[in-house]
């Protein structure tokens, strides 16, 4: 971390102990500011003329097979890829978009231990992020086949992320709830705007909206970003009905007249995405660079996509899930449904990893998005609203 990011990142911890509200300029007169407020006002900001990044880590999948070499050695290379498109990209904000930790592999009683590693490049650099929950991050720990002794009783293998406690009461393997794991996120880090959701929605944590405003506060809201629970894990793997109301009563409240543009962010595909993907290889007007497996959509449709069609303001869907895709594809002429990219070295598929990047203007509002690989390379360039 260089000085002056360490500077800020202590001061913007001073700010929010003290409960100031800090406007914080990351890129020392760069191209935008971030504000970070105490809770309940959690918004960000940009400068007009200005420009919003974003980087979408999706699918980075921590904590597999501890108990092997290989394992943590995909962490330390999806840590590679952050960090290097972290530097190369400067964004303003990241999206963690689900599946951070592979849950069902977490042989220690706090999978928080492997989260805080996974948000460790974004926060370390003083960048504010955000959370979604993937259908991995609470699922039950799976015992290895091979840990079964001769009669049939696992031997005890406690492993730990912080290799200082190797107390056996850690061992339990009963695994860490959303709740938990946001609860924690949102607790030890103040660059987390993440929240843990309206209780009703419980145990659907991760629903809540982030305001992108002007620092101009004549202007109005430049866009709002929706982030939702699409299940999995712990329950399925589904939007529901409870949460697409919360989605319509919220988004009439707060931009009735849809002046505003809205851009979402969930984890797995809704069933929307089969009817858009494209057969074989990606051709207009879908754009992207890999097609190689199936969508694999929610259980269900409970109404949110039909909402998502008619609000004119909704511009884009992103999720990750699908390790093999990473297309933009337009859905009825009204909003695009896009996939991020494989961001983590853990999960399956051997694809090369590299990050989705979503670029917002203000006056005129536009939306762009590309791809950066860990190589450097950059591909799918796409405008996906001006
Ligand atoms: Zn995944």
């Amino acid at each position: 971390m260089s000085l002056k990011r360490l500077i800020l990142s202590l001061l913007c911890q001073l700010m929010l102990i003290f409960g100031f509200e800090a406007v914080v300029n990351r890129h020392g007169g760069g191209r935008s500011t971030v504000a970070l407020r105490m809770p309940p006002a959690k918004h960000l900001q940009v400068e007009p003329g200005a420009s919003f990044k974003i980087a979408l880590f999706a699918d980075l999948h921590f904590g597999e097979n501890a108990w092997t070499d290989w394992g943590p050695q995909q962490d330390v290379n999806s840590i590679k890829v952050m960090s290097f498109v972290l530097d190369k990209e400067n964004p303003d904000f990241v999206v963690y978009l689900g599946d951070v930790v592979t849950a069902n592999n977490v042989p220690i009683a706090n999978a928080s231990l492997y989260w805080d590693q996974a948000i460790s490049p974004t926060s370390a650099r003083g960048i504010p992020y955000a959370s979604v929950f993937g259908n991995h991050d609470d699922a039950p720990f799976v015992w290895p086949i091979e840990w079964f002794s001769a009669t049939g009783v696992p031997p005890l293998r406690c492993s730990s992320a912080d290799s200082s406690s190797n107390d056996n009461d850690e061992c339990n393997f009963l695994g860490t709830t959303r709740l938990e794991l946001m609860k924690h996120e949102i607790a030890s880090d103040s660059f987390s705007l993440s929240e843990d959701g309206p209780r009703y929605l419980w145990p659907s944590v991760s629903n809540y909206v982030l305001q992108l405003s002007s620092s101009n506060n004549s202007q109005p809201p430049v866009a709002f970003l929706y982030f939702l629970d699409s299940g999995g894990g712990s329950y399925p793997e589904v939007i529901s009905s409870a949460q697409t109301q919360w989605f319509k009563s919220k988004s009439l409240e707060i931009n009735s007249d849809s002046r505003v543009p809205e851009i979402i962010f969930w984890h797995i595909p809704s069933k929307a995405y089969n009817e858009v993907a494209p057969w074989f290889a990606i051709h207009k007007p879908c754009v992207g660079s890999i097609n190689k497996e199936k969508v694999a959509a929610q259980e269900a449709e409970m109404g949110l996509m039909k909402i998502l069609e008619e609000r004119t303001s909704v511009k884009a869907v992103f999720v990750g899930h699908n390790h093999g895709l990473d297309w933009c594809c337009p859905y009825k002429n009204k909003l695009w449904l896009c996939y991020a990219r494989h961001t983590g070295y853990g999960g399956y598929g051997n694809w090369a990893r590299g990050v989705r990047l979503v670029e917002i203007t203000p006056q005129p509002f536009s939306l762009k998005s590309w791809i950066r690989m860990e190589d450097g390379a950059v591909h799918s360039e796409i405008i996906l609203s001006s």
